[in-house]
């Protein structure tokens, strides 16, 4: 069995509590579903049937990782409301809900006074952040590294900012040398520090970026979409656990709770430090709500209708899982962190394998022993594709041969500027009894 269903009545239970509000309505009836609904629903079924089976442990490939129980439940029990957390009258509730479960997510970073919210996503949330930055430095330049999520560039583009990457160390960091060379032409506004690249999980060194701050002066935007919960894990190594310390310096955070937080997709979350940011967001629209002299959450978001449902079932899954260091959520996360750096120690000690840098995080890329780069390439997509004949479910990496060179250069020839390895991101708990299994089938799949 792949998909969690013994949970579906609670949903009918949670549905009753919600009928109970509109008791005070005069009696009305919704007209009853048609039965060409199931047979409908039935073929959209059969159409789903199309899917990689995310929700298992031999799922191990890209960055999907299913929602929390509670998660869903909440998420559809709030469906027969639907409410619309840009303004009050279409979300009283969600919007109470969603400004607490962000509060926590704040309070987490070690924020108190915080200007936040939710979000369709991290691409959104990077998006508001680097509008407030701009709006802050106009005509100044924003920086990441080149193992920042692609979007920061376009997101750049699309705001009219200029852009620059910064190059990389061998760890997939961005480079305190490159970035100091381009802060000395002093036209940057903003550094993007990433905790937790998407391709590698790698962290940049926030610690010596806040150094830099002190003599450059310029505004800290982290993109933590994928990395941010990892503050709360005990099996950090020393310095990205340094870099996860210093967040409440930053001046703007984004996370994703749809990527690690157990959430549906449609969840992401920007905070500000300084919430005097909200002047920004001023509007002046004619079909303005009035129910509430509050500030309401359409007055300080880019997006204006955006799902209520995903505050819900985020509040409901960090009521049942608070973000604490030693909660059930953390040692969660820790279990993936930790069959991450397993797989790592297996991968560096078979002689099949060439490894690359040990995860910071949860990924880990590596690839079959080959003597080119080329061969290794082809050998890489071989494994890929006997793994998925066994349901064991990979991604793939292009890693520069500037990177693997650092690695691997006295076995491996050059012969093409990248090469295509393996990619794991255990980002399940399950993933950490499932190893010995996911490693059998890695193995088998090297014919
Ligand atoms: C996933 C990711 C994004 C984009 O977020 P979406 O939720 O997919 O829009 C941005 N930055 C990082 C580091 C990510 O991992």
């Amino acid at each position: 069995m792949v998909l969690e269903v013994g949970s579906l009545p609670l949903l009918q239970d949670a549905l009753a509590v919600l009928e109970e509000s509109f008791q005070v309505m005069p009696e009305y009836t919704p007209e009853a579903v048609k039965p060409e609904v199931s047979q409908v629903l039935l073929e959209a079924a059969t159409r789903m049937q199309d899917n990689y089976p995310y929700a298992h442990p031999l799922y191990a490939g890209q960055m999907l990782k299913p929602p929390h129980p509670v998660a869903r439940l909440a998420y559809m029990m709030s469906l027969w409301i639907n409410p619309n957390n840009h303004a009050l009258d279409g979300g009283r509730a969600s919007s109470a809900l969603e400004k607490e479960a962000v509060t926590e997510i704040a309070a987490m970073f070690g924020w108190s006074e915080f200007l936040g919210h939710l979000c369709g996503g991290g691409t959104m949330a990077n998006m508001e952040a680097l509008w407030v930055a701009g709006r802050l430095h106009p005509g100044k330049k924003i920086v990441a590294s080149k193992m920042a999520h692609y979007t920061h560039g376009r997101i750049s583009e699309v705001l009219q900012l200029e852009f620059e990457a910064i190059a990389t160390d061998a760890r997939a960091r961005m480079d305190m040398e490159a970035l100091e060379a381009v802060l000395k032409r002093g036209e940057v506004g903003t550094v993007v520090v990433t905790l937790g690249t998407t391709g590698v999980g790698s962290v940049d060194p926030l610690p010596r970026v806040l150094e830099l701050q002190k003599q450059y002066g310029f505004r800290i935007h982290v993109d933590s979409a994928y990395g941010g919960y990892f503050g709360l894990v005990d099996n950090l190594a020393d310095e990205a656990r340094a870099a996860y310390d210093l967040l409440d310096q930053v001046d703007s955070i984004v996370i994703d709770p749809h990527k690690h937080g157990l959430q549906p997709y449609g969840c992401g979350c920007v905070l500000f430090r300084d919430a005097g940011v909200g002047r920004f967001y001023q509007h002046d629209s004619p079909y303005t709500y009035f129910s509430s002299d509050e500030l309401h959450l359409g007055e300080i978001t880019l997006e204006c209708s955006r799902a209520g449902a995903s505050a819900v079932a985020l509040w409901a899954t960090q009521r049942l899982l608070p973000l604490q260091k030693g909660g059930e959520f953390a040692q969660g996360l820790g279990q993936g962190r930790e069959a991450a750096l397993r797989l790592y120690q297996q991968l560096k000690h078979d002689q099949q394998y060439l490894t690359v840098m040990a995860p910071e995080l949860d990924i880990v890329i590596w690839a079959p022993k080959g003597e080119s780069a080329s061969e290794i390439s082809r050998l890489s997509q071989q494994c890929f594709d006997e793994a998925e004949k066994r349901h064991l479910h990979l991604a793939l990496f292009e890693l520069s041969a500037d990177v693997a060179a650092e690695y691997w250069d006295e076995q491996v020839e050059f012969d093409q500027p990248t090469v295509t390895c393996l990619r794991s991101t255990l980002m399940k708990p399950e993933h950490l009894q499932w190893l010995p299994q996911i490693k059998g089938i890695l193995d088998q799949s090297m014919g």
